[in-house]
């Protein structure tokens, strides 16, 4: 709105300016003379001689002759007395006269003859103005009139007018100026949006630019500017240029419009038409090379009143549909279409010959120029506020997408469900605390709820959840009063000490150091954690099993060492004491148990494997009663350990062959045994894996029956603690291998918690004291009343007693005193491949019995 009332302080600027000039022109120093006319047809002849006796002379009564589109030759007879000076210059203020022939009559004969017309070349005129001007001189004395013979193909004016000479310069001088700011303010328009163009590269301006130098090119040639400055030598060319100008303009202006108003997409229908009007517009232009002046020039300005009619009509149309550019372009083309209207019913005769009639066009287009021009920069103004919105729109969407994405980490982050931070969360804690104290030991630990699965079967998933949801909650207010427990994740409401890993297992960290000063706090958290859920009224008992690695002692990555606690976590320990640290060599899950593990297996098949002897004996009779095969792989590179291979084959599912091996070879090796003169029992050992196989018992009966004399000899060795992971199926196993005639054998024992309750059922006649109470029995008075009273205890329940792991003499006498039945231990010999055992054994026969042991 601002630009539209600029605009009318311009425009009312520009039309005062132009009333201005003409009150300047109505000023004395010219005269308008009343003159006589006779209008002389095509087909007829008259020279001046017929002339000047004719008795055709019509008066003109005061009116500027303007006869429109005529053929006839016109002849003009000027009375010349009112200007008073001596000198005159008679002016035809109408540039497009084609020929016009100037008499000076004085006293009734020619003193003067002038020839001119815009067909001749611009040079020949003898006063080289845009204007037809004739001067010549006057003697009060004589009696003088001018006689102007004028035949033209375009419209017939004449505004004639008498000057002082003078006064014409004066008055010429300001009208010049007049056309000077009008074409100003063209070019200025011109060279704003050619800029406009040349920087945007948009169409539009350039069809402004082209439609503006057209209108341009169209007022210089009407008011004979073009002619005088641009082609003075080519009259044909000023002709062509004048016919032209007009449909070349509206060609443009249409062009202009469309693209504006943007009609393509707001009116397709109207943009036909628009289109149909340039194509005809374009076929007159083409048509004025072949035709002549004057059908050119009538034709031209016939179809530009539709055309101008159409550019008018579409404005108000648009502006009602809502099109916002269409208020400036209707008001802008209702003043060009007016000041257009005006110039052409001038040049139909309709009106008379006055300023704004003879320059109504030119305000008009100053007019509609200036009021575009505004339009134009206010669309490039709202197309820049637009591009403003837009990008303001745009960083909103970028702030929305910014938060989303944050909200997402934030989901990436957490567990949904318990809204403790995540396993990813955990990892990058734990990696951050690395790369800032390297040194500095951590203990990554996993707790396990075992029982989940079980509970989600009674209660299903949605209290499963909800339970999920406590113990989240407990375990992290458990843990964090942990010592040198460590933030996974602080946030404004709270602190995360514990971390989400899988639905049912948790995670955290301990600064390792620390926590195993205070192993009362693991006792305390770990008796906590323990602790049945109160769910509903009912004690759920979660079983959470916890299991921990050690930074940077079991790993230095992240993942190696939440993969490790979750090794310790699966561990047997773990399951019986609720908590367990990572043992390398109980990890079946490395790379190097992975190959192990196929080089056990190729060892089994390809008989690698041996058996070794250690012989067992009896304190009363000193006599050796038995030996116990133990595993051995010798031919390897790295030895390892009857205990760790033995654990490795239990998690590979290894020691089911492994087992059946041992079996058959101690068979084997009892039979060789034989026939060297020794019917020794052979105790072999049985992993707990081994009872859980349904056919197990069933296998070993038919192995005995089908080696029916070793029935009896061969004594199976079952450890105390490993029954007590399945005591109801170990019991089962047992007794059915015990109904078939097998000896059982309890190994280890009092290595771990012993419910005597238990053994009592155990159909047993043989107990194992462990190693770990007999080694220092000498030393250790603690470790001599639990074996006295073991000892006391099993030979109550009919158990015979044997000490393992005896390697001196002293222990020996102690369980000799004590009423031990039999020795094992490095104070016989160490377990010896069979060759060896049977040459110890020969040896001790004839040497060993008498003397000391040791
Ligand atoms: P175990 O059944 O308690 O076997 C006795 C272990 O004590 C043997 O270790 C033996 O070499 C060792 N030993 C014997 N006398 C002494 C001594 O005076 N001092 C010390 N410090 N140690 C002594 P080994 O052979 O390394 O076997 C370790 C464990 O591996 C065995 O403990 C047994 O549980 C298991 N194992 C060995 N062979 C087999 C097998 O064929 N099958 C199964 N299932 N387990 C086996
Ligand atoms: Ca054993
Ligand atoms: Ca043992």
């Amino acid at each position: 709105m601002r630009h539209i009332a600029q605009f009318f302080a311009l425009a009312g600027a520009l039309i005062m300016m132009a009333f201005g000039t003409q009150a300047n022109a109505a000023s004395p120093g010219f005269a308008e003379p009343d003159m006589d006319y006779i209008r002389v047809a095509p087909s007829e002849q008259m020279d001046l001689r017929e002339a000047l006796t004719s008795d055709r002379w019509q008066s003109l009564e005061g009116e500027s002759p303007n006869f429109g589109y005529i053929r006839d030759t016109v002849w003009l007879r000027v009375p010349v007395s009112t200007i008073p000076s001596d000198r005159k210059l008679l002016e035809i203020r109408y540039p497009q006269l084609d020929d016009i022939t100037f008499y000076l009559m004085e006293n009734g004969v020619v003193r003067q003859r002038i020839s001119t017309g815009d067909h001749l070349p611009f040079a020949q005129r003898q006063i080289r103005h845009r204007n037809f001007l004739f001067s010549f001189e006057t003697d009060p004395q004589s009696d003088y009139q001018v006689l102007l013979r004028i035949r033209t193909q375009g419209a017939m004016q004449i505004p004639v007018r008498l000057w002082d000479p003078r006064t014409y310069f004066e008055a010429t001088s300001i009208e010049d100026q007049m056309h000077a700011i009008y074409y100003g303010i063209l070019i200025m328009v011109i060279f704003f949006n050619l800029f406009i163009f040349l920087a945007l590269r948009e169409r539009m301006y350039l069809l402004y630019v082209l439609s503006t130098l057209s209108y341009l090119m169209f007022i210089g040639s009407l008011n004979g500017s073009t002619y005088q400055l641009l082609w003075p030598e080519s009259p044909w060319l000023h002709n062509q240029a004048m016919v032209l100008a007009v449909p070349v303009a509206l060609i443009f202006t249409l062009l202009f419009s469309r693209a504006f108003l943007n009609l393509r997409v707001t009116s397709p229908r109207m943009d036909k038409l628009v289109w149909y009007t340039v194509l005809v517009n374009v076929a007159v232009a083409v048509t004025t090379f072949v035709t002549d002046y004057s059908v050119a020039s009538r034709l031209t300005v016939a179809l530009a009143i539709p055309s101008c009619l159409l550019l008018t009509v579409m404005g108000p149309i648009q502006w009602i549909r809502g099109n916002p550019q269409a208020g400036y372009y209707t008001i802008a083309w209702g003043l060009l279409t007016l000041g257009s209207a005006i110039t052409a019913a001038n040049k139909y005769g309709f009106v008379p010959n006055s300023f704004v009639t003879a320059y109504g066009i030119e305000i008009g287009s100053a007019l509609e120029a200036i009021l575009l021009t505004i339009a134009l920069a206010a669309r490039l103004y709202q197309e820049r506020e637009g591009k403003v919105r837009a990008r303001e729109a745009e960083i909103t969407a970028m702030a929305a997408r910014r938060s989303a994405e944050l909200r997402l980490i934030e989901q990436a982050l957490h567990n949904p469900l318990t809204g403790l931070p995540n396993r990813a969360c955990l990892e990058m804690t734990i990696s951050e605390l690395i790369n800032r104290e390297p040194d500095k030991r951590l203990s990554i630990a996993v707790i396990h709820l075992s029982n989940l699965p079980a509970i989600t079967k009674t209660l299903g998933h949605r209290n499963t959840d909800r339970l999920l949801e406590l113990a989240a909650r407990r375990f992290n207010s458990i843990v964090s009063e942990l010592p040198g427990i460590c933030t996974v994740e602080t946030t404004d409401q709270q602190s995360f000490y514990l971390a989400s890993l899988e639905s049912a297992t948790f995670g955290f960290i301990v600064e390792a150091d620390v926590i195993s000063e205070t192993p009362r706090a693991i006792v305390r958290a770990l008796e906590e954690i323990r602790k049945p859920l109160d769910y509903l009224g009912m004690q759920l008992p979660l079983d959470p099993h916890t299991g921990s690695a050690i930074y940077p002692d079991h790993a230095t990555d992240t993942n190696t060492l939440i993969r490790r606690a979750f090794i310790a976590q699966g561990s047997d320990d773990a399951r019986d004491r609720g908590l367990a640290y990572y043992q390398p060599s109980r990890d079946s899950y490395s790379a190097d148990r992975l190959t192990l593990v196929s080089e056990l297996q190729h060892a089994l098949q390809h008989g690698e494997l041996a058996l070794y002897l250690q012989p067992k004996l009896s304190l009363k009779t000193r006599e050796v009663v038995g030996l116990e095969a133990l595993i051995r792989w010798p031919d390897r590179k790295k030895p390892i350990p009857a205990d760790e291979l033995i654990a490795l084959a239990e998690q590979t599912g290894l020691i089911k062959p492994l087992t059946r091996w041992v079996l058959e070879n101690s068979l084997e090796l009892r039979a060789r045994l034989l026939e060297n003169g020794y019917p020794l029992n052979i105790s072999v050992n049985i992993s707990p894996n081994n009872l859980r196989e349904p056919d197990f018992p069933l296998y070993v009966q038919r192995l005995m029956s089908s080696h029916h004399t070793h029935r009896g000899a061969i004594i199976l060795e079952v450890t105390e603690t490993s029954m007590m992971q399945d005591p109801v199926n170990s019991l089962r196993a047992l007794n059915s291998l015990h109904t078939t005639g097998i000896p059982l054998s309890i190994d280890d024992f009092g290595s771990g918690y012993s419910s005597l309750s238990y053994i009592k059922r155990l159909p047993a006649s043989e107990i194992k004291i462990d190693r770990s109470l007999i080694t220092d029995l000498a030393s250790q008075a603690g470790d001599r009343v639990i074996v006295q009273t073991t000892i006391e205890m099993c030979h109550s329940l009919g158990y015979a007693v044997v000490a393992e792991g005896v390697e001196s003499s002293e222990t020996m006498e102690l369980l000799e005193k004590m009423g031990c039945d039999m020795i094992q231990g490095y104070i016989l010999t160490p377990p010896l491949p069979f060759d060896d055992v049977i040459v110890w054994l020969g040896d001790y026969k004839h040497h060993g019995r008498g003397r000391k042991l040791g």
